[in-house]
């Protein structure tokens, strides 16, 4: 288990590790006094879990979210100050899955946690047979079979696999790093060779050309378009 904890208050960073180290021993929690640190260290560290606070230095916590959400679906949790529902609407919308109000109990906290990753982990299945992604594409997640314009198109478990991972995540960049990591499952060297030859490939299948569905972000990774 892995936390990045977005919050100028060492205090609770150490609170909120301790309770980690509880729930779950030997988990790692990576402290970010700011909200520039804390978007490098979700690139870096592919946390399982952010906890962000709405209120840094630097910048909001909405801010950060914003930026944490072009290249990643880390389930994150907010902090917000008091039970403002303005803030607690912002920041669901701009792609928090929960959020908890300070001053917090640490159990509420990991109560939030376990609810969170316990969701974010159920989404893959809970995608409908034959669903209809887009227009044009339909997948079966049961029994991984893909259509385009209603034809059935066969691809490697390789193509497969890096078209789940962009429609779980549609309308939002996944980056090259976490798409190496989870597809080819091996670390990211700066080298995208493979993950370009790979999208080329599908592409051509899914006869998206000139390209809609699949969209190219320079320099950061690969975008499914709804
Ligand atoms: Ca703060």
């Amino acid at each position: 288990m892995k936390a990045v904890v977005v919050e100028d208050e060492k205090s609770i960073i150490d609170a909120i590790a301790l309770a980690f180290e509880f729930r779950w021993p030997g988990a790692a929690v990576i402290g970010a006094p700011t909200g520039k640190e804390g978007i490098r260290l979700v690139q870096e560290e592919s946390p399982d879990i952010v906890i962000l606070d709405i209120n840094l230095p630097d910048m909001t916590g909405f801010n950060v979210l914003k930026e944490i959400r072009k290249t990643s679906a880390v389930p994150v949790i907010i902090l917000t100050v008091r039970s403002d529902d303005e803030d607690m609407l912002r920041g669901l919308e701009a792609g928090a899955d929960d959020y908890v109000v300070k001053p917090f109990n640490y159990l509420t906290l990991l109560a939030r946690i376990k609810a969170v990753l316990r969701r974010t982990e159920k989404t893959p299945l809970k995608m409908k047979k034959d669903a209809l992604i887009s227009p044009r594409l339909k997948i079966d997640f049961v029994n991984q079979k893909v259509k385009v314009d209603g034809r059935p198109v066969t691809l490697t478990p390789l193509e497969y696999r890096l078209l789940v991972l962009l429609v779980k995540n549609k309308d939002r960049a996944v980056s090259h790093k976490r798409i190496m990591e989870e597809i080819w499952g091996k670390s990211y060297w700066g080298d995208t060779e493979n993950i370009r030859i790979c999208v080329r490939r599908l592409r051509k299948k899914l006869k998206d050309s000139p390209p809609r569905m699949i969209l190219s972000k320079r320099g950061t990774g690969y975008l499914f378009k709804s």
